[in-house]
């Protein structure tokens, strides 16, 4: 391990819900630091405490704030990409993760919705979904549109001609299940300091990370999981490859007594074609919609999150054509949160140009809550130089200045 006694950690403020941070002088040294306690950076940290590391995890605001991406209250986890099997394959280890976890830590924070792709006519993505679920061996149903309408009546299949059910996919609550990684983390040891890291500077070997505060921390490894911050901390690197846009979900009620939106009524549905999805009700927050066409420029830390009455009013326009018993249903919440988009939507994993022991992970890109596990499985393994290799889609290299989205 590297040392250098004459430096003190000082510790900070943490959020209520975590331990104390546990350092002490001359506990000032670590292995790896962890910048950023949204789902990447609280699982790398827990992978590489795992594996032995002595692990700091650092986040400005606590670990799933609600300005944070992970902060939302649900997300989906679906097995089907289209053609792209690699995301495919890491949702599925993904799942298993997450189950495993949650049954580690004996809490149900996965609800097994299932997911419906409801499927356009003219529209090779749902099909493409299919043919990967078969080749990987996932277990889905085709099903007609006559089909769709037995089992859920309550969805109207304007344009739909067909779909597919992932019977064993579902929601992650995202927030309570962030919260209980970076818990877990702490109680088995990884020291948790709440603090804004500044942006590093220089090149060769980063030797150390300071705080707004003041505060001075030493690592061999440094690992910035920053979602939509990541511009802000590596403005010249980052600022034209990261971009974050501003997204509207709405929750709306149905009507007092009826079931037909809650699960296992309504599942989960994504209409890949008129960009949008929908959560039945779970925990009487109500159905949730949004739609998944990327928004404006959003700034993660000052941007205005009170939603728009154009966003509201093209999601009711949706609502009365999927769900129209509910077309004039309240709203009973809204959120706004940014997604971190890379060029296609390929995340960001890779060593940083100018510094030998600094990693970028990011760039979930709208989709990447679910893959959370997997991410820190594979960061740990690189840092620990036991990957099997770098895969090339999350490299720098492959990440352009322009928007083309093919990865959803
Ligand atoms: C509306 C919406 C719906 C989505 N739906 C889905 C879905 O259904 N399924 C799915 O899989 N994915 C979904 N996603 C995407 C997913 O939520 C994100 O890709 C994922 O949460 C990103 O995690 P992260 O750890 O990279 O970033 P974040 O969760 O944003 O965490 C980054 C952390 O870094 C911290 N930080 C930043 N700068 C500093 C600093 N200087 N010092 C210290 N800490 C710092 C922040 O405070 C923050 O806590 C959705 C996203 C949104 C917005």
């Amino acid at each position: 391990m590297w040392a250098d006694p004459e430096l003190t950690l000082v510790s900070s403020r943490v959020a209520d819900f975590l331990r104390p941070m546990q350092v002490s002088k001359g506990q000032n040294i670590c292995d790896v630091v962890v910048i950023g306690a949204g789902v990447y950076g609280v699982w790398i940290a827990y992978e590489l405490q795992r594996s032995g590391k002595r692990v700091i995890l650092i986040d400005a605001h606590g670990t799933g704030h609600s300005r944070s991406s992970s902060g939302g209250e649900s997300r989906i986890i679906r097995m089907g990409y289209g053609a792209d099997e690699i995301y495919t394959r890491s949702a599925q280890r993904a799942l298993q993760l997450w189950q495993e976890f949650f049954g580690r830590i004996n809490e149900t924070l996965f609800q097994q919705t299932g997911v419906l792709w409801l499927a356009h006519e003219e529209d090779p993505y749902p099909g493409r979904c299919a043919e990967t679920l078969h080749r990987v061996r996932i277990p889905f149903e085709k099903l007609t549109t006559s089909e769709v309408h037995q089992r859920f009546p309550q969805i109207g299949l304007d344009r739909v001609s067909w779909a597919v059910l992932e019977p064993e996919s579902g929601i992650i609550m995202a927030r309570r299940a962030v919260q209980a990684v970076a818990r877990e983390a702490i109680n088995n040891g990884v020291e948790y300091l709440q603090g804004a890291v500044q942006p590093p500077n220089g090149e060769g070997r980063l030797t150390d990370i300071t705080t707004t505060n003041g505060e001075r921390i030493l690592a061999a490894t440094y690992v910035f999981a920053c979602g939509a911050w990541l511009p802000k901390m590596f403005p010249g690197l980052l600022a034209d490859r990261i971009r974050p846009t501003r997204q509207e979900v709405f929750f709306f009620g149905a009507p007092a007594g009826d079931c037909r939106f809650t699960m296992p009524a309504l599942p989960t549905w994504i209409d890949f074609k008129d960009e949008a999805y929908g959560l039945p009700d779970l925990e009487g927050r109500g159905v949730k919609i949004a739609i998944d066409r990327h928004g404006p420029r959003f700034d993660p830390e000052s941007g205005n999150r009170v939603v728009t009455p154009e966003g509201l009013l093209e999601v009711r326009q949706y609502l009365a054509r999927r769900l129209p018993e509910l077309r004039n249903a309240p709203v009973t919440e809204t959120r706004v949160c940014q997604y971190e988009n890379t060029s296609n939507g390929d995340f960001l994993i890779d060593l940083h140009p100018d510094f030998e022991n600094v990693w970028l992970v990011g760039g979930g890109s709208g989709h990447g809550f679910k893959h959370g596990p997997v991410v820190g499985e594979y960061v740990a393994a690189r840092i620990d130089g036991k990957s099997e290799g770098s895969e090339a889609r999350f490299s720098l290299a492959t990440k352009a200045f322009h928007q083309q989205r093919t990865v959803y």
